[in-house]
């Protein structure tokens, strides 16, 4: 995905508010004395900890630690952590005895300016790992503000890692903006060139990294494990060596595509072949693919040493993730250590994915001399392969003004198959938008739909929801039930709705502060009918209805909500408001948004214009002042169309 720049903590307003802020504390602890056997991970958050108390918040940390299976484990507590940060920082650190209970809540409402307070072990409630809504917004009810500086869980959607910001204003902290900038960086802008350099064990645990990087280095140099299944793969002898033979087509695949693209992609020449999987076996060198029967390759050899040493000697920006042999053993870590040097001389950007690649660099005493180490094994892994990661796709957007594509299918997809055929067009047309991108599919295609998008820039809305959570409503849908599902938007008051179905102001406002109790956004719908617009009543129905939806919705609230203006004598009829109308009435909107809050809320509201939006008009329409994006009908079930849409 194209880099958006998230908030960072110093974005937010944090003087006297409590800021609820995720970090990674999920140390090692020894399992005698329980003490921590390494602090890095809360020496990580200091920084973002350390500006918020020195900025006068009422700092709140929450974290998992370990795996407990059944509630609250006195091995699991964070009170080890919460004591270290305490001597780290030089501040009591208060711990709560629970998460979401009494005692965190109390303990929550009397904090002071610069004080801290821990809470217990969020995953001692297993709603946290099922990103329940309900757990979340009890969570967010004891802070005004959500700052999520976990890098190592932001692949995860939970409730703590992504959840909290469906309720509050958010940010990242300085440990996933690092991330971010180095990372992100390398992907979306890397000096050239591009050296990427993939170890490991298996092939089918990097081909997601392997792909993505095809498309963005000049360079892949491949070792370890995973080699041999390359060289298996063109027929070569591998002995006993590590293979995924289901794995030889998709390797030659990446070898042609590699090509086609004119990307270099380096497997090793030769190897150091081993008799036993040990670090006292019987050794020797061989030319790649000539590994005797019953040898299997533990290292790359010299000669591939030095071929890729001089790659990286002239890299100007290097990713490297996965050792290049098998390091744990000394006698098979030497082409792993020539690596790690290389890339430690080379004044190249260099990263280091986490996981094994980290620990390794660490080992080979080699951490100071590199750029960055990533604090994440699994979400540096799927942040290179390019994957959407949850927690950090949920903060808010640095700058205002984003576009953001929805579609309503309304009744018009066959359903279900038709939704996942069509999220898996528009998957690849879309990849690189910078746009926000929303589906909003019929209620039986959700499940299909969410599947489809898993992991993707692709998010998925509901046409509709009622406001109740549950009760005798024969034939509605409960918000608690789309918000556990995992669907991000809910459009609220589409004309269609306010027409076929009676629809009211109220009952507009109702559903839309149901949705955000829920952690649903609503996209707010508006618009007058063509007698109105004749009888010059625009803008009085426009802002009585906004006015109506709004009644109620602290300021807080605004940065999850979407306003769709979509004028009904254009809906459907194939009739496009001008540019020039569709603005003059959006800016009106904004207005009355700032009339009702405040001027910073109405420019950072999100305003859609929808009626007949399509592949042709977008563009023009989309790059009016006060026009952030498109509810778009029709257009949205053309893959292609909505591609060109999303992309204006
Ligand atoms: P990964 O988790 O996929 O990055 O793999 C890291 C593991 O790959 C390390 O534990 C290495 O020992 C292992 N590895 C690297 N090269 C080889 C090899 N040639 N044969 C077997 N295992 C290897």
């Amino acid at each position: 995905m194209a880099m958006v720049q998230k908030k960072n903590v110093e974005d937010l307003n944090v003087a006297g508010k409590k800021v609820i802020v995720r970090v990674d504390f999920n140390v090692p602890l020894d399992k005698t004395t329980n003490e921590i056997t390494d602090d890095k991970r809360i020496k990580g958050a200091l920084p973002t900890i350390k500006y918020l108390v020195e900025n006068n918040a009422k700092v709140i940390l929450v974290s998992h630690l370990g795996r407990p299976k059944n509630g609250p484990e006195a091995k699991f507590s964070m009170k080890p952590a919460a004591d270290r940060l305490a001597e780290l920082i030089g501040k009591p650190v208060v711990l709560a005895s629970d998460v979401i209970g009494e005692d965190a809540k109390s303990k929550a409402a009397a904090l002071k300016e610069g004080e801290i307070l821990m809470l217990e072990n969020v995953r001692f409630h297993k709603e946290e790992t099922k990103n329940d809504p309900k757990f979340a917004a009890e969570l967010a009810s004891m802070a005004d503000l959500y700052v999520n500086d976990a890098f190592g869980t932001a692949h995860r959607a939970h409730a703590s890692t992504a959840g909290l910001a469906n309720f509050l204003p958010s940010a990242s902290g300085y440990l996933i903006q690092k991330e971010l900038d180095f990372i992100g960086g390398a992907l979306a802008n890397p000096k050239r060139p591009f050296v990427a350099i993939l170890g490991g064990s298996k092939v089918s645990d990097k081909i997601g990294v392997i792909s993505n990087l095809i498309d963005k280095a000049d360079t892949i140099i491949i070792g370890g494990g995973m080699a041999y299944t390359f060289a298996a793969a063109k027929g070569a002898s591998i002995g006993t060596s590590l293979c995924e033979p289901d794995k030889f087509d998709l390797a030659n695949e990446l070898v042609a595509k590699a090509e086609a693209k004119g990307v270099k992609l380096l497997l090793p020449v030769d190897t150091v072949c081993a008799d036993a999987f040990a670090e006292d076996a019987n050794s020797q060198v061989v030319e790649s693919g000539k590994i005797p029967d019953g040898w299997m390759g533990l290292d790359i050899g010299p000669k591939s040493i030095e071929l890729f040493s001089a790659e990286i000697a002239n890299a100007k920006t290097i990713i490297w993730n996965g050792p290049a042999g098998v390091f744990e053993f000394d006698k098979f870590a030497t082409g792993t250590r020539a690596l790690a040097k290389a890339i430690a001389d080379s004044d190249a950007i260099s990263i280091i994915g986490g996981g094994d690649s980290a620990a390794a660099i660490e080992k080979l005493g080699f951490a100071e001399k590199v750029s960055h180490i990533s604090t994440g094994g699994g979400a540096s892994l799927e942040f290179i392969e390019g994957k959407v990661l949850p927690g950090i796709d949920c903060l808010q957007d640095k700058e205002i003004g984003r576009t953001f594509a929805a579609g309503n299918w309304k009744m018009n997809c066959g359903c279900p198959d038709d939704a996942a055929k069509l999220i898996n067009e528009l998957k690849p047309l879309v990849k690189d938008a910078t746009s926000t991108i929303a589906l909003g599919v019929p209620f039986l295609a959700i499940p299909a739909a969410l599947e489809a998008a898993a992991y993707s820039n692709i998010k998925i809305a509901a046409q509709n929801c009622h406001f109740e959570e549950k009760g005798a409503f024969t034939g509605e849908i409960s918000p608690l039930w789309l918000a556990k599902m995992g669907v991000t938007y809910v459009i609220i008051g589409h004309s269609e709705r306010r027409e076929y179905f009676a629809e009211t102001d109220e009952t507009v406002n109702k559903k839309a502060k149901a949705a955000l109790s829920y952690g649903l956004k609503p996209i707010i719908c508006c618009g007058e009918s063509l007698a109105q617009r004749e009888a010059n009543e625009t803008f009085d129905w426009i802002k009585g209805q906004i006015i109506g939806a709004f009644k109620d919705i602290p300021a807080e609230k605004l940065c999850q909500i979407t306003i769709a203006y979509e004028p009904i004598w254009a809906i459907g009829t194939g009739k496009t408001a001008s540019d020039e109308q569709a603005q003059e009435v959006c800016a009106f909107i904004r207005g009355v948004i700032a009339e009702l809050y405040c001027d910073k809320c109405a420019a950072a509201m999100t305003i859609q214009y929808g009626g007949s939006v399509n592949a042709k008009t977008a563009a023009g329409l989309f790059s009016q002042k006060d026009i952030n994006g498109g509810l778009v009908g029709g257009a949205s079930l053309k893959a292609e169309d909505f591609s060109i849409i999303a992309l204006a």
